[in-house]
């Protein structure tokens, strides 16, 4: 825990499965910091929209889902959990069906413009780490530090099929891979606040790195940063 510091906001961005939430949540708890995963938040959206069959291409019907989604986060031992209008939805926005759908519905500007305006709430005291896809380029373009996170594909599909293995969830390494790569696409490509490497990011790649190792370079950046404020 650091103390009689200012507080900082840090952005973590990168593509699918690189390891972001993992190091985001690691330093937060190291900082005493809050940690925000910002994707839980569209991937309740996509819940919302998933139950209800609402047509994501018909705007009416998307602004009347909006009007009737609240999404908060709180937070059990470091963990952060996801409710959609009052419900725990920390599992259910994890499964595989959610993957599918969800950077589609991320790319209509109507969510993110919500999002958005609730994430930036949630820096207003700073002391925050928020991982995701535009942090440091459109929720936080002022953030104190930026980290841009890659790591190989192949590494990336390994380990979110082993966190699914884990969970429970059978799917073929191939399928999670196709999901990556699609979601990827999806995300780089869309007309409103792609997923791009901020120009004053600084990129970690986490392929050959353990955990430990990737949260050491962000407590030392963060740290620097920290102590000259
Ligand atoms: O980080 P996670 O994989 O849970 O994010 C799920 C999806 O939510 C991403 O693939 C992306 O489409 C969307 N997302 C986004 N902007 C963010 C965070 C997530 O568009 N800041």
């Amino acid at each position: 825990m650091q103390t009689g510091h200012r507080k900082i906001i840090i952005a973590i961005d990168g593509y699918s499965a690189c390891g972001k939430s993992t190091l985001a949540r690691a330093l937060a708890k190291r900082l005493g910091y809050v940690h925000i995963d910002s994707g839980a938040m569209y991937r309740a959206v996509t819940l919302y929209v998933m139950r209800h069959h609402i047509d994501i291409n018909d705007a009416d019907e998307m602004a009347w889902a909006l009007s009737k989604i609240s999404i908060h986060l709180s937070f059990e031992h470091d963990q952060q959990v996801t409710w959609l209008n009052h419900e725990n939805v920390e599992q259910a926005i994890r499964e595989p069906s959610i993957n599918e759908f969800v950077s589609n519905v991320s790319t209509l500007s109507a969510v993110r413009k919500e999002m958005v305006a609730q994430q930036r709430r949630m820096g207003l005291a700073k002391g925050i780490v928020m991982d995701g896809r535009d942090i440091g380029t459109v929720v936080f373009p002022e953030a104190d530090l930026k980290l841009f996170i890659i790591a190989d594909i192949d590494v990336r599909t390994e380990r979110r099929w082993m966190e699914l293995q884990a969970k429970g969830v059978n799917i073929a390494l191939d399928e999670v891979k196709a999901n990556l790569l699609l979601r990827d696409t999806i995300d780089s490509t869309r007309e409103d606040s792609p997923l791009k490497q901020s120009v004053d990011a600084t990129v970690i790649d986490t392929s050959y790195l353990t955990p430990k190792e990737q949260l050491q370079i962000a407590l030392d950046l963060s740290r620097s940063i920290i102590g000259k404020i």
